[in-house]
């Protein structure tokens, strides 16, 4: 009974990524609405107070640099570093507002500021998931924007919408609802046509729907769907399933959280762990590790790769790689993404996981590859 209970609990727990756009923070206007991120931090807060956990990621920086200026009645280039100056103005006054409205719940936020660089590269994407997942461990709010000061076209994602995707596929997030203002995916344009209806599920994003939002792919399309869509392509691929909707309706976060009809939910294509196993097993393993009879035998019952149970660490390899895991006949039992690299890994291999820090002068987690980071190749015997 005490394992059911746990069970059902950890279904109803969900983990949300909700983007916010400039048009509805700013309610429309030149300047940050107060009033609306308070309305929005209530049902973030409500959903926290049922146990979900939440990520948000805000735009308006650039909106509130421009405010800022306003001030100084100073006309303003409109060249990149121009808008890259004004995101780091802006940044500090989007975020303190944030701040001072969680404030009222005590609720502490946390910035996170990102780039594409940050979630590519294996590295700094185990990086960003340990701190967003530790973040969130502590019962802190991680409020994300792109590092728009910094941010080169390369090492760009460009707009919030894709940047919350890849943020809902590094945390495995169940659900990512982006507001905008607009009420969903229409069948057309409904400041253009007025018999455009809400659609209100999408199962699957082919070009009938792209078409919809008078876009390619890659293209440029009507009101910002375009890259809500992409948004919407990338994040039902990895699992997460997807609600476009109306941010100035007050309940538009709480109805989309409790699947209530609101705005248009994209179907997930895949399980978040289907996905996430298939790219382990698309990447070719660097390096290998030899694991002891009890290492092996544990992994077959789900739990995670302990330093303890290594008994040779074989090739060289980063952290955030995968590797290989062999059994004591050297057999391939299982492949995972390590959080050690390999010369890290010699260093604590057959140690306990209370000695890594000690050894190392610091500790990425107590385990060499995670349960969640790892497909098993053979079934136990
Ligand atoms: N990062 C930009 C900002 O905070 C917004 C980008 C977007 O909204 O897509 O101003």
């Amino acid at each position: 009974m005490g394992i059911r209970t746990v069970m059902r609990f950890a279904m109803v727990i969900s983990k949300l990524v909700i983007k916010v756009g400039t048009s509805t923070l700013t309610a429309g206007t030149a300047r940050l609405s107060r009033r609306r991120m308070l309305e929005l931090a209530q049902q973030i807060v409500a959903l926290r107070e049922e146990h979900r956990e939440v990520i948000l990621v805000t735009s308006g920086a650039i909106a509130a640099g421009r405010e800022r200026f306003s001030k100084f009645h100073r006309p303003l280039a409109k060249s990149v570093p121009v808008k890259q100056m004004l995101a780091a103005v802006g940044q500090t006054h989007l975020m303190l507002a944030w701040e001072q409205v969680f404030d009222m719940f005590d609720v502490p936020v946390a910035q996170v500021l990102l780039t594409r660089a940050d979630l590519s590269d294996r590295r700094r994407y185990l990086n960003a998931r340990d701190t967003l997942n530790t973040i969130l461990a502590h019962q802190t709010l991680p409020v994300i924007n792109e590092n728009d000061a910094v941010a080169t076209d390369e090492i760009r994602v460009g707009d919030n919408d894709n940047l919350s995707a890849l943020v809902a596929n590094v945390v495995r997030a169940d659900l990512l609802i982006i507001l905008t203002d607009q009420d969903g995916l229409y069948t057309a344009d409904p400041r253009k046509d007025p018999a455009a209806r809400l659609i209100p599920e999408v199962a699957q994003l082919d070009d009938s729907i792209w078409n919809l939002a008078g876009a390619s792919r890659g293209g440029l399309g009507v009101g910002g769907m375009t890259t809500k869509l992409q948004a919407a392509d990338l994040a039902t691929r990895s699992g997460v399933t997807v609600v476009i909707a109306n941010g100035s309706r007050p309940t538009a976060i709480i109805d989309a959280a409790n699947g209530r009809p609101v705005g248009t939910r994209f179907l997930p294509v895949t399980s978040n762990m289907e996905s996430r196993k298939r790219w382990i097993l698309s990447e070719k393993p660097l390096g290998a590790v030899r694991v002891d009879e009890g290492a092996a035998q544990a992994l077959f019952e789900g739990k995670s790769l302990l330093p303890v149970g290594v008994r040779e660490v074989i090739d060289e390899f980063e952290r955030g790689e995968v590797i290989e895991i062999r059994d004591s006949s050297g057999r391939d039992i299982a492949h995972g993404i390590t959080r050690y690299s390999s010369s890290e890994a010699r260093q604590i291999a057959g140690r306990r996981s209370s000695e890594i820090a000690g050894i190392l002068g610091f500790e990425y987690a107590s385990m060499l590859v995670h349960t969640d980071d790892m497909v098993i190749l053979h079934p136990v015997s």
